[in-house]
């Protein structure tokens, strides 16, 4: 019998094991003369325990031990190292069995993002202190190795895409990251922002997200789930159709109007500024909720007040907060992070439009937090196979 691939849901053998969602461990149990019970035994093990090693699964006989292995639940990549950052930002960098190298990134919750917030979903340890006074810890995951949008003020978008991540690669970040909270943290909100764009993705994506928030798994609220897109609008109206728009969004902005857009993001030139906010627009959202956009501010190309002041008409009928983000800088690019007056200025036209708007912090520049620079700064390494 040949183990399962990680590298997508669906092989030869099925559904991956990390992959599998409780009714389909109960079906495959079922389907090999065992009680279908032992299914949620599984998915609890693997998605709420993080056990991926079948040898350690005590309630199951051995002969099930073994043949668990042989199919090929084992962890779908190896923790390379952790890279932790002064401010508390840890970014580990992961091996996967293709030899590609992907980052995850654990960031202490700011104030403001913390303000939508309820209580939290997972956590490191069961004797923790109460619920309010444990530090809220958000991952950001990645979905792809490498990606390919392109967008010119990003290193990933530089690298172009190898392959995209299965959902046992994608829900395995979270069962890697949890082990590596400190005492008092808890892993509260997830965010698909790290390496590649998620609704390039959709499957995968929209499988992983399952399996994240299934209560008798890891059991995040999808509502303490945010995807990132740059805009691919026929994958943002899937996430909305198929989560019923209590899954968060964010939208990659980065320019109020196409001419803008179209040099720093190539994939503008499918779906426009309209098209995105019109997108958005009909994302079901439920009441009180907010879509992020996220806004890069880089020198001389969008940062300028009259830059501002479109973005705040061409927002006008969106329920929206905005973050901006002084861009990194990066080797392969020769665009310019903005001056600090004028981040602070641009901030200051829109919260006079009367939009909430927060300036994001650089978490773990120490550390090459930003997204895909750790993989690049380690060289990217491309598996020999491609998906
Ligand atoms: S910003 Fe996001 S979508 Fe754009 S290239 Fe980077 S990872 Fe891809």
């Amino acid at each position: 019998m040949s183990a399962a691939d990680p590298t997508r849901s669906h092989g030869p053998g099925g559904v991956h094991p990390i992959a599998r969602l409780p009714e389909e461990w109960e079906a495959y149990f079922e389907a090999n003369g065992e009680r279908a019970f032992r299914g949620a035994q599984v998915f609890r093990w693997i998605h709420q325990r993080g056990e991926l090693d079948p040898a350690k699964m005590s309630d199951l006989s051995k002969a099930w031990r073994v043949r668990l292995s042989e199919e090929g639940l084992a962890p779908p990549f190896e923790l390379v190292e952790v890279f932790r950052s002064r401010d508390g930002t840890r970014k580990l960098l992961l091996e996967l069995v293709d030899g590609g190298r992907v980052e995850c990134v654990l960031i202490p919750m700011s104030k403001e993002s913390d303000e939508d917030d309820e209580s939290p979903a997972t956590s490191g340890s069961s004797a923790e202190p109460p619920t309010d006074r444990r530090r809220k810890m958000t991952l950001c995951i990645s979905t792809q190795l490498g990606c390919a949008m392109g967008c010119v003020f990003c290193a990933s978008g530089q690298a172009g895409l190898v392959r995209g991540l299965g959902a046992a690669e994608i829900a395995a970040q979270v069962l890697e990251a949890r082990r590596h909270l400190d005492d008092g943290e808890v892993l509260s909100n997830l965010v698909y922002m790290g390496m590649g764009e998620p609704l390039h993705h959709y499957d995968e994506t929209a499988r992983s997200i399952r399996l994240l928030s299934h209560g008798e798994g890891a059991g995040f609220g999808l509502r303490r789930i945010t995807v990132s897109t740059v805009g691919l609008v026929p994958g943002i109206r899937r996430l909305g159709e198929d989560f019923g728009g209590k899954v968060g969004l964010a939208l990659s902005l980065h320019a109020p109007s196409d001419d803008v857009r179209q040099k720093i993001i190539p994939m503008n030139s499918r779906f426009g500024v309209r098209d995105l906010v019109q997108s958005l627009r009909e994302y079901p959202l439920p009441r009180r909720r907010r879509i992020t956009i996220e806004y890069t501010l880089i020198s001389g190309v969008n940062d300028q007040p009259a830059h501002a002041r479109a973005l705040a008409n061409l927002l006008r009928p969106l329920s929206v907060k905005i973050n901006l983000i002084p861009m990194n800088v990066i080797d392969a690019s020769s665009l310019a992070a903005p001056s600090d007056e004028g981040v602070e200025r641009f901030r200051d036209l829109l919260v006079q439009a009367g939009y909430s708007c927060f300036l994001r912090r650089r978490r773990g520049d120490d550390v090459a937090a930003a997204c895909g620079q750790l993989a690049l700064a380690e060289r990217l390494v491309r598996p020999s196979a491609s998906s």
